[in-house]
């Protein structure tokens, strides 16, 4: 089970979010727990404050790093190869979130993702408590709870046994580099626009074809740059191994 912690100061955000649909079913087949933690539980004060005022002036405000790292450590242990699993800060500066980042947290055990809200974090809670940041694009929000819940849905979905058909994965955009092709349900004729015959001709290889052909197009007109990596990421063929040899040794 894939244990995903949650340090928001909005986890009335993460609640119903976590209990629909397929997270709700993950959770209930006990494939992921995921638990929203208030960060303002970990506050000393009366007014359980959580930011600050930035050092050197400037619009806005900071949040603190004692509550931030208190909550870190009790829910994922200080910062260090004892830690299970990852603590993950959501930022717009981080590394781009993926399919294959995905991928890889899914394999993790733990993850904790921390919120910012404000104009951002104190640097020291990034450096004394946090492993990683991770961003969900080249935009600006308010705060990092829409991005976790992008990320924990994205992994989610490919944890063995959530989704009803795990074959969907296998087709999916983003797997082998390609976009899933065009797509057709019932009916066979809506205004006057036809599903295409192959689909309904019964005939599994053609259709397993045609759909490869329809990927790769839609592929090349929309995101030819997913190509061009897959070439990039390709072993060097034989002869053109660096040092000019066969390369069998
Ligand atoms: N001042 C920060 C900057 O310029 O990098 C932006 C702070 S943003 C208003 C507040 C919080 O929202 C961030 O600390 C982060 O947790 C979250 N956030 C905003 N955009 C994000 C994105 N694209 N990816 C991940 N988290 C984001």
């Amino acid at each position: 089970m894939l244990r995903i912690d949650v340090i928001t100061i909005f986890p009335g955000l993460l609640e119903p979010f976590a209990s629909e649909s397929i997270m709700g079913i993950a959770q209930e087949r006990g494939k992921v727990q995921i638990r929203a933690h208030n960060l303002r539980d970990w506050t000393t004060d009366k007014h359980n404050t959580v930011d600050a005022i930035p050092y050197g002036g400037g619009a806005g405000m900071l949040m603190k790093p004692e509550p931030l790292v208190a909550a870190i450590e009790e829910i994922a242990g200080p910062k260090g190869p004892q830690r299970e699993g990852k603590v993950i800060l959501l930022s717009p500066q981080g590394r781009r979130f993926d399919q294959g980042m995905a991928e890889e947290l899914a394999r993790e055990s733990a993850l904790t993702l921390v919120c910012g809200r404000y104009e951002g974090i104190d640097q020291r809670a990034i450096d004394v408590a946090v492993d990683c940041e991770v961003s969900i694009g080249d935009y600006v929000l308010c705060g990092g709870e829409v991005p976790a819940m992008a990320m924990i849905e994205a992994i989610t979905r490919l944890l063995p046994g959530v989704l009803g058909n795990a074959e969907s994965l296998d087709t999916e955009s983003f797997q082998g580099s390609v976009l899933e092709g065009p797509q057709y349900t019932r009916p066979a004729v809506f205004r006057d626009l036809e599903v295409p015959a192959v689909l309904r001709s019964g005939n599994h290889a053609a259709v397993a074809s045609w759909r490869k052909e329809r990927a790769l197009e839609r592929t090349k007109q929309r995101r030819p740059d997913l190509l061009d990596e897959e070439k990039t990421n390709q072993p060097p063929a034989r002869s053109e191994e660096p040092d000019g040899s066969d390369g069998k040794n």
